[in-house]
């Protein structure tokens, strides 16, 4: 790293003690930013990579709410609003055990820079809560929705801090907490919220948004050695939203797609995952990954272990942070690997990252690859502006461009600094300076 910013990241560091994810996205970050400032020690002067690790705010509360049983429960609810020079804050809410500062700082910090690469004007901005939606009834479910809103109401809005979906956070959440938003404010603010159902606000395509704009990104990439998805043998880790609709693109575009997983195991399937049976087990009975497996027949579900033990030629990890390390890394490039795209926000760890760069793996880190969620839920946001809905076709049209735009800066920017086809240089260069530009202009904020 860079001399210069070694000194700040250190303190960065030591400011924040005790966030792994947080400081690991930072170095990552960091690693990428020497030659900026080389070229524009403007940036240093005016000290932005200081004011950009610090939060503008960040919101910390308690989430009182009854269970089934009638039983006191507490939890922790957090909003960071980390950067507004380009637009309202903007990111979602994951609700989630292992949820912390630390996570929803690594998130919002992330966020900026995917933000900046969409081309949209949104700031970055990141919250949740440690509460676990699993096993818990749609009543508990609404009685949390509404508390955490109940505190969270007084922070954002439609020109201040927009939240979306994320892990643990789908349409029935965005549901609850739009109802309380609305309640609280006797607005009908829509675009408050994004993530929203299609009959109240919502938009065509979003569900489908970030998994569709991974494996367009992904395609992308595969287009500048002269191949596709076309006959690529695919597996995507997690079988959430991001998940699903990710293995329901490539399938679209000819790729065989041969396995997924949950947080208790694995399914291997060789005829290829039935998108319609995935989705009605995971979205509509709210099952588990075994319960697809049992429905099938003829698959094979691995209890535990490792998704990425199943060998691939693209492998699109949709779970969770730090989920693919350097190990599996190693394993999937010996067996034919030829490109990773993020679905998830940070899935490879920094070991895996340098094994892939290493190989000559085509490599689409999440803070571009995964835009396309960010990106289409500023679409909804723009059609609740303009108080209109798009159709199907016109909104995947825009997703497209959207994601050909930012494979194509991400790979401009890293041929303009030296190093042609590395997408995490690209983006990371490309954001960053978005935003240094917008926050010089806006003087000592
Ligand atoms: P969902 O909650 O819909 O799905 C998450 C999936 O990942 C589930 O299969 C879940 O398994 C698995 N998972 C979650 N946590 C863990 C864990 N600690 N270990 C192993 N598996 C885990 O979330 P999304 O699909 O929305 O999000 C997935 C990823 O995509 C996240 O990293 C998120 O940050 C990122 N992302 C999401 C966007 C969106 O629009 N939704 C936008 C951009 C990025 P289980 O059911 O067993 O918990």
């Amino acid at each position: 790293m860079d001399a210069r910013l070694e000194a700040i990241k250190d303190t960065v560091l030591m400011r924040n003690p005790g966030e792994a994810e947080f400081h690991q996205a930072v170095v990552e970050v960091f690693e990428s930013l020497g030659p900026v400032h080389d070229r524009h020690p403007e940036f240093l002067e005016a000290a932005i990579l200081e004011r950009l690790c610090e939060p503008e705010r960040q919101i910390i509360f308690r989430v009182p709410w009854t269970d089934d049983s009638g039983r006191v429960q507490i939890n922790r609810g957090f909003r960071v609003e980390f950067n507004s020079a380009l637009g309202p804050y903007k990111g979602g809410l994951r609700f989630h055990p292992s949820v912390y500062l630390g996570i929803v700082k690594f998130l919002g910090f992330e966020q900026i820079f995917k933000n900046a690469l969409t081309g949209m004007p949104i700031g970055g901005g990141k919250g949740g809560s440690d509460f676990d939606p699993r096993g818990r009834s749609d009543a508990e479910v609404m009685r949390f929705c509404q508390s955490f809103m109940t505190e969270l109401y007084r922070h954002i809005g439609e020109y201040t801090d927009v939240p979306a979906g994320e892990i643990g956070v789908g349409g029935r959440e965005i549901g609850y907490l739009f109802g309380q938003y609305k309640r609280i404010t006797n607005r009908y603010e829509s675009g408050v919220l994004t993530g929203k159902g299609i009959s109240w606000g919502g938009s065509l395509v979003r569900p489908e948004a970030t998994g569709f704009g991974t494996v367009i990104f992904t395609q992308e990439m595969l287009r500048t050695r002269g191949t596709s998805f076309d006959g690529q043998r695919v597996v995507v880790s997690g079988s959430g939203n991001v998940a699903i609709n990710a293995v329901a693109k490539a399938q679209s575009l000819g790729a065989a797609v041969v396995a997924c997983s949950d947080s208790s195991g694995y399914v291997v399937d060789e005829a290829g995952i039935d998108v319609a049976l995935l989705r009605e087990v995971k979205e509509v009975q709210r099952g588990r990954l075994k319960d697809y497996a049992e429905r099938r027949g003829g698959v094979t579900y691995v209890d535990g272990g490792s998704v990425w033990d199943v060998d691939a030629t693209v492998a699109l990890p949709c779970a969770t942070q730090n989920e693919l390390d350097g190990a599996a890394a190693a394993r999937l490039v010996r067996n034919g690997l030829v490109a990773v795209g993020e679905g998830a926000n940070m899935p490879s760890t920094r070991d895996a990252v340098a094994v892939f760069q290493e190989a000559g793996v085509l490599f689409g880190p999440g803070k571009a690859a995964n835009a396309g969620g960010v990106a289409t839920s500023a679409l909804e946001m723009q059609q609740n502006a303009s108080r209109d809905s798009w159709s199907f076709e016109h909104t995947e049209e825009r997703l497209t461009e959207i994601m050909v735009g930012i494979h194509d800066r991400c790979a401009a920017t890293a041929e303009e600094y030296g190093e042609p086809g590395n997408y995490v240089l690209g983006a990371n260069i490309g954001g960053f300076v978005k935003v240094a530009d917008a926050m010089l202009a806006q003087g000592l904020i």
